[in-house]
């Protein structure tokens, strides 16, 4: 196949734009941020924010702005419009463990949004590329792509909508989750105590390769996205292709420090900019968060004033400054 190399450069600056955004490209150009060279004459859309990705900061602010609405309410019903979600939905499994129950506690575990029933069940959501799971009014008219939905007794409807089905609706019991195969392989929590430069430093123990990657692999620590990867190197000024073997104790409690506020400020942020989780509209904007170095290239530091770069590493735009990270 031929390429055009300027259709590339053109494609590479809309993966960017879009990845900062949270959005997705619509036509499988790109898929996950990932740049890859385009046919000849293919057109390059951004889709809306329906096609935004969810990260970790999003899901803690979506269990934040449900847990009070859905604390104590009752699941009275259950319908199923679609049931071929990534794993298919078994009606009569579903219905048997979450009908009549009562939620207990919303928690969050990764990117699975756990929704703790009494009875000792969980109900599990995942929201994949594409998914929005709203409470709605029960009598507002169903959406496109509302798949699975949740009668309350309180009159409400928690609607799970998915146009690209890539999400995950299903109801695990709770003793039994850790164990469970959707969770038996997650890496540490990044918000919690169990980050800490100890921690990391004892992960990295007998390991090689870039730091960024590291970062990024959700065997070892969950929920540090491309974008946040970059922003939290920067913040501890580490260069993101240093080797895990060569990173001192003293760094890497820089770097625990700062991948906790990166997602910290993201879900401060977020929440404010992001309310419509929470009234069940669900697509008015995409996460906005402040970035130091990510999509910025050519811009100043912050902290140094030098150029800030923009390199690929394993096939994801990765931005920092050569002046100020080592
Ligand atoms: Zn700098």
């Amino acid at each position: 196949m031929e390429y055009l190399a300027h259709r590339q450069i053109q494609i590479l600056d809309v993966a960017v734009a879009a990845e900062l955004l949270g959005l997705r490209l619509s036509n499988g150009i790109c898929q996950d941020g990932r740049v890859q060279a385009a046919p000849r004459g293919a057109s390059v859309r951004v889709r809306d924010s329906l096609s935004a990705m969810p990260e970790l900061p999003e899901i803690e602010v979506l269990r934040r702005s449900l847990r009070p609405m859905l604390v104590s309410e009752r699941i009275v019903g259950l319908r199923i419009r679609n049931p071929a979600l990534r794993e298919p939905l078994d009606r009569r499994r579903l219905g048997r463990r979450v009908r009549g129950r009562r939620i207990v506690e919303l928690r969050r575990r990764a990117k699975y949004l756990l929704i703790d029933l009494e009875g000792g069940y969980t109900l599990v959501v995942h929201l994949g590329m594409s998914g929005r799971l709203t409470l709605v009014a029960g009598d507002s008219p169903v959406q496109q792509h509302e798949h699975v939905a949740f009668r309350l007794a309180g009159g409400g409807r928690l609607a799970f909508r998915d146009p690209r089905r890539f999400g995950l609706v299903l109801a695990l019991p709770t003793r039994r989750l850790e164990a469970d195969r959707h969770f038996v392989s997650l890496g540490i929590e990044p918000l919690g105590e169990e980050l800490s430069g100890g921690t990391l430093a004892g992960l990295a123990r007998g390991r090689r390769g870039p730091v960024k990657n590291f970062l990024m692999d959700g065997r070892l620590i969950v929920g540090v996205g491309n974008i946040y990867a970059s922003e939290a190197l920067h913040r501890a000024a580490v260069h993101p292709r240093r080797s895990v073997a060569r990173i001192s104790l003293q760094s890497w409690q820089r770097l625990a420090a700062a991948v906790q506020v990166t997602l910290r400020q993201a879900i401060a942020e977020g929440g404010t900019t992001l309310n419509d989780f929470a009234d069940g509209q669900g697509r008015s904007g995409y996460f906005q968060v402040s970035l130091r170095v990510y999509g910025r290239q050519g811009e100043v530091c912050a902290r140094c004033g030098r150029a800030v770069r923009r390199i690929v590493m394993a096939g994801r735009s990765t931005f920092y400054c050569p002046g100020c990270q080592r």
